[in-house]
């Protein structure tokens, strides 16, 4: 953003000069040595190699925030720092006449933001977009903020209300345990990783007061339930309950202390000391009473159970695959805790019933080994959405506000980096898709806006050439053909399609599309896209299977047959499922497509930002192995490119970084009425674009306006001059 400057009292002269002299000097810099530079925009010259030396010198003496122009640029310090999230420090922010003088934090975007809605200039609601690769620390900073208004935006500590407003406040940040218990998991690189993407409103009444909230989440990882890579882990919260449940509690759940579960992997890892406590005071704060939590852990440990089940090869095709030695208890006790019946549950993952002919005749055929395998993920993959989306839906009714308590919110966007690994899939996809649309919004809401200004304005300006993403976001989602609409086709037409075949298909019909990358190096098929952050190579090996993500009619049929009084819940008998089961195949297939569905939400969530104003957090990683005091330049630095820093801030550093009111600039510069330049070969031009004639800027000699480099010995010039006048 830029710099807003706000209006001075005439004050007597010496104040004036005073003032005026702070300001230019801070303008000028000086000699300061990197670490002290606040803003990335004034090291000299912008170019990867300082902002990153800047960067870097700051980490060294513990600063972790600097300025990037409109950005702030969050170092992660992998170390407790608590006097740096001190409510004594938030207040010192809140209160500040100028929170943006004071060291950069994320508290003065906080207080900033909050500002603008207090100001109520159009749009009044705001958003905070934190972005930064895994483990960068966008929960981190989204926490941080959601307990800075959770002080700033409390309501008077003695009036009635306050324990409403505590409550709301305190119910606000309880939801941040509990969706990461059930939403977040140990990766390799994060111990602590959202494996799902989160924008929360908080809700603000007319006294700026926070009355309310609402989370909308995006693309959960599910398959995480049923399969994790090696060295990583399953959602926190199976290990909160196998390592946090009492003795009683065991015994209904069937689950023995050390109990070994294949879906289970590294709990050695002991994060979970004292969580699972933590997670169910939260959940009773929002309002999930104890036995609805234990109905809750209840399944999840039937679905541990169900992960034990495992099938042998059938030696007849005709008859339907064995259990493995051992693991028919796992089939009884999973279908004693999810309340189904054993036989049931066993038959539904060994045979497949298909309908055909006219009549919709039913016919059983045994599944394979691998078959099975996949519906029994398939099961607990479809639990895990529908409870975590009904956990959701149970924090909302917790938190939100009704409609005609709050008049603007300010939003605060949690969602995955971009990512690139050696092997990448739709995951892949869809999270660097919602990067290229997070881009696309920044470069038009910031860098699009400020050039256009400048032209409208009138002022003499070099246009900077930016990287506009269009042509990528083209590729991906564009009409009539793009990646998207092409792996839909392949869900449509609903027939055997080889990987090669989709890669020979991409292609061709999108051959000379400028974001289509070479793929000469891959021997497995695939295809590149050149984003903005850099070209990455998706696989396209099970890419429409996992977009279609089926689920058999037989599954969701014996769920809807369950006992469980939560998994009635969530299972209805004679639910949409049955309705979306008799619309046509085709349809369905293209109205439930994993892109589909997260392309339309990616609109809604982009539809909302649009109608706030921006403000941009970005995370950087300092090292890979989440270890303090350490500043790997190559991590950095790739990371810098990522996100298109250097751009940004040329763009702010070339542009004008103060922007003044016409009648604020009068008030504060009309000191040097009649001072002449030295250095200069016309009249001084500081910074209001307005012409001379309009009012009372025309007792400057001609104001113009001046690009930094011109800029510097005029500012010089009067600082010298100052004292006398
Ligand atoms: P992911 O995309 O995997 O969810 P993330 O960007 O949300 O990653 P966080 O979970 O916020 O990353 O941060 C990772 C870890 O870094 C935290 O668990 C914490 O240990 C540490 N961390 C992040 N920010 C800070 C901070 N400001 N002060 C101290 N530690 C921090
Ligand atoms: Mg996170």
């Amino acid at each position: 953003m830029l710099r807003q400057v706000n209006g001075h009292s005439s004050g007597s002269d010496a104040q004036g000069r005073e003032s005026l002299k702070e300001d230019l000097q801070e303008f000028l810099g000086g000699e300061a040595p990197l670490h002290q530079l606040d803003d990335l925009t004034k090291v000299n010259p912008v170019t990867l190699e300082t902002v990153l030396r800047c960067l870097q010198a700051r980490y060294t003496e513990d600063i972790f925030y600097t300025n990037a122009g409109c950005t702030l640029v969050a170092l992660n310090p992998f170390k407790p720092i608590p006097q740096l999230y001190a409510p004594e420090l938030m207040q010192e922010y809140h209160v500040a006449p100028q929170p943006q003088k004071l060291k950069p934090h994320i508290f003065t975007v906080g207080e900033q933001t909050y500002r603008n809605v207090k100001s109520r200039i159009e749009p009044i609601n705001q958003s905070i977009v934190v972005s930064g690769e895994s483990g960068a620390g966008k929960t981190w900073t989204s926490r941080c903020l959601m307990k800075f208004y959770a002080v700033v935006a409390a309501s008077p500590a003695s009036c009635e209300n306050h324990k409403v407003a505590e409550r709301i406040e305190q119910r606000i940040l309880n939801s941040n345990p509990v969706m990461e218990a059930f939403g977040n998991a140990c990766t390799l690189r994060n111990n602590n990783s959202s494996r799902f993407g989160k924008f929360i409103q908080l809700q603000l009444n007319r006294a700026q007061q926070m009355t309310g909230a609402a989370v909308q989440t995006y693309l959960l990882e599910k398959t995480r339930v049923a399969c994790q890579a090696s060295s990583e882990r399953n959602f926190h919260i199976f290990y909160q309950i196998c390592k946090g449940a009492t003795e009683d509690e065991r015994l209904q759940w069937s689950l023995p202390e050390g109990a070994a579960f294949s879906w289970l992997p590294n709990p050695e890892k002991s994060l979970e000391e004292d969580c699972f406590e933590l997670t169910r005071e939260a959940m009773l704060h929002l309002g999930i009473d104890t036995p609805t939590q234990n109905n809750i852990f209840k399944i999840l440990v039937g679905l541990l159970h169900l992960g034990n089940v495992h099938f042998a090869d059938s030696e007849d095709e005709a008859q339907p695959c064995q259990l493995m030695d051992g693991t028919k208890v796992s089939v009884r006790t999973s279908a004693s805790l999810l309340q189904l019946t054993e036989d049931m549950l066993l038959e539904t993952m060994q045979i497949r019933t298909i309908k055909a002919g006219k009549q919709q005749q039913v016919f059983r055929k045994p599944c394979s080994r691998a078959e099975c395998d996949t519906r029994r993920d398939c099961l607990a993959k479809l639990i895990y959405a529908r409870l975590f989306d009904w956990l959701v839906s149970v924090i909302n009714s917790s938190i939100c506000a009704d409609s005609n308590s709050w008049t603007a919110f300010i939003g605060l966007l949690d969602v995955y980096g971009f990512e690139s690994f050696p092997d990448n899939s739709l995951e892949q996809l869809c999270i660097n898709y919602a990067n290229e649309k997070l881009q696309q919004h920044f470069v038009a809401h910031y860098l699009r806006a400020q050039q256009e200004e400048y032209a409208v304005e009138g002022l003499e300006w070099s246009f900077v050439n930016y990287q506009d993403n269009q042509s990528c976001l083209d590729l991906l989602e564009g009409s009539p053909i793009s990646i998207c609409s092409l792996i839909n086709e392949e869900c449509r037409l609903n027939r055997p399609s080889s990987a090669a075949q989709l890669q020979t298909r991409i292609e061709s019909a999108l051959a000379g599309k400028p974001c289509l990358g070479h793929n000469k190096l891959s021997r497995e098929p695939s295809f590149v896209v050149v984003h903005f952050a850099g070209p990455v190579r998706y696989h396209t090996e099970s890419l429409v299977e996992k977009n279609k993500d089926p689920v058999p009619p037989e599954l969701t049929g014996l769920l809807q047959q369950s006992q469980d009084p939560l998994l009635m819940m969530l299972f209805p008998a004679n639910s949409e499922e049955k309705t979306q089961e008799e619309l046509s195949g085709q349809s369905r297939a293209l109205a439930l497509t994993v892109v589909s569905k997260f392309k339309a939400s990616l609109e809604q969530l982009l539809q909302v930002l649009h109608s706030t104003t921006p403000h941009y957090i970005r995370c950087i990683k300092p090292n890979s192995q989440s270890q303090p005091q350490s500043f790997i330049q190559e991590e950095v630095l790739s990371q810098l490119e990522a996100c298109g820093l250097v751009e940004t801030i040329h763009i702010s550093a070339a542009g004008f970084p103060i922007r003044v009111s016409h009648q604020n600039f009068v008030e504060r510069y009309k000191l040097l009425r009649g001072l002449r330049p030295r250095t200069s070969s016309g009249p001084w031009g500081l910074c209001s674009a307005r012409k001379s004639s309009e009012g009372p800027c025309g007792q400057l000699e001609q104001p113009l306006c001046a690009k930094e480099a011109t800029l510097q010995p005029i500012l010089q010039d009067i600082l010298r001059a100052l004292p006398a006048l």
